[in-house]
């Protein structure tokens, strides 16, 4: 899933396939549900969240869950609902600017799109994937002999210089007058974009234009990930950010459930991969909705009549929010605080805040360092310098909402929010073994608390 140059719908998908592999069930939010212990589950949202959770062995409702977060999606562009713009013979693309991507790294970039389309099928109205491989889209730079001052500031408007090219008008006249592509019943939707743009999708999919209603269209880079670095030890790829995460803990829950300890365990072991967290959260497939709240009332209320069992569950729990960290930058090191540097290779990050915009505290801190322990795992620290803003993540949210002590971690990387990022591949089997140390050992630790 890492190395896959699409979106995150198609993250959403892989993860389906691999715990469906694993033994996983899918439910529906809209059906009835008959959970059992030592059975395990997935169930999706919008297809762009997916919350999956193994139910112990020994579970009782009021029992605790131990749940990781991270988020499905990453800033990218997408295609605006009327994007069929043409600028002095140049057919371009209309895109939106989803999150806060660092927007001058797609610049120079041979870019395609990849996504969802929402066609209709018989009486059914159904999704479809798709993603054309090959680069049909660039936003070309300016040369530097017309803007003189491209060579030690870069600047650009998001709405002026942000548009792609797709075709000329010339070549696309040449192109397509032999077969007109339009029929009496062309849909709007259609008449919005480009129609060789329209075509290309319809080609992709093999369908027809009538059929398409709806489409959400994201703009990726075509450049595969790769293994880098003279000793293979980087990875370079879009959208480490957070799919990293995703993947591990996807490893995580399905490695954990194939020990022992599943069928001894009394809590359930929960993964809650978000949509939207680089927009704020605020949707009804984001950690700000009451999803996650509805699931674990669902799973305390499925065995018997305790009416207080979500209630009790909640001080029994433990969330680890994981999102990634930011490295030590070797050419910016006044960007990290002296005694707080996180590097690659030297263990997962614990992010501390004690304005709270991450939700670690001594007692979560605490456990997630005897999880570490326990998984042979390192750690290091990360604070933000005093005089720098803080990021965040679905930590602190979901902490208040929902009352569950929290701990945010996450693996160091650089570029964060480029279109194309880098981590260390070390990083990905620590924090696959550190999830899976979280699962096998969470009910153990928490039994210790005197708290
Ligand atoms: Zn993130």
């Amino acid at each position: 899933m890492v190395s896959l140059p699409l979106p995150w719908y198609v993250a959403v998908e892989e993860g389906c396939q691999l715990l469906a592999a694993a033994g996983f069930k899918e439910l529906k939010e809209t059906e009835k549900w008959n959970v059992k212990p030592n059975n395990k589950y997935y169930v999706t949202r919008n297809k762009s969240t997916l919350i999956a959770f193994a139910i112990g062995g020994n579970y009782q409702p009021g029992n605790g869950f131990a749940i990781l977060g991270a988020h499905t999606d990453s800033p990218c562009l997408k295609v605006k609902p009327i994007s069929k713009k043409m600028r002095e013979d140049f057919l371009q693309v209309g895109v939106e600017c989803y999150g806060g991507g660092s927007w001058h790294t797609w610049f120079d970039r041979d870019l395609t799109i990849a996504g969802r389309v929402i066609i209709q099928n018989g009486k059914s109205i159904a999704q479809r994937l798709f993603h054309i491989n090959k680069p049909i889209l660039r936003i070309p730079n300016v040369a530097i002999h017309l803007e003189r001052d491209m060579g030690t500031k870069f600047e650009w408007n998001k709405e002026n210089h942000l548009t792609p090219i797709l075709a000329t008008k010339i070549t696309e006249e040449l192109l397509t007058s032999a077969k007109p592509h339009k029929s009496p019943d062309f849909p709007k939707i259609a008449e919005n974009h480009h129609s060789c743009l329209i075509s290309a999708i319809c080609g992709e999919l093999d369908v027809s234009v009538e059929s398409i209603i709806d489409f959400e269209l994201c703009l990726t880079d075509t450049q595969p990930a790769a293994i880098g670095g003279l000793f293979d030890e980087f990875i370079f790829s879009p959208r480490l950010d957070n799919l990293h995460s995703c993947f591990c803990a996807i490893k995580g829950l399905v490695n954990s459930t194939k020990s022992e300890s599943f069928e001894t365990d009394t809590m359930i072991r929960m993964m809650s991969l978000f949509d939207n967290e680089e927009v704020g959260s605020e949707t009804a497939q984001g950690g700000q909705s009451t999803l996650q709240e509805l699931i674990m009332r669902r799973l305390c209320s499925a065995q018997n009549h305790n009416v207080l069992a979500y209630e009790e569950s909640i001080p029994k729990s433990l969330m680890v929010s994981c999102d990634m960290a930011h490295a030590v930058h070797p050419n910016y090191t006044e960007k990290h605080e002296d005694q707080h540097k996180p590097n690659f290779h030297k263990g997962v990050v614990i992010k501390t805040n004690q304005n709270q915009r991450y939700a670690t505290t001594a007692i979560t801190g605490a456990i997630m360092r005897k999880i570490a322990e326990l998984g042979g795992v390192s750690v290091q620290e990360f604070v933000v310098r005093n005089d720098t803003p803080c990021g965040s993540t679905l930590g602190p949210l979901m902490s208040a909402k929902l009352g569950i002590p929290t701990v945010d971690v996450g693996a160091a990387q650089l570029s964060m929010h480029s279109i194309r990022e880098m981590c260390d591949t070390t990083s990905v089997k620590m924090t696959c073994d550190l999830f899976e140390s979280f699962y096998k050992n969470y009910s153990s630790i928490s039994a210790q608390l005197e708290l």
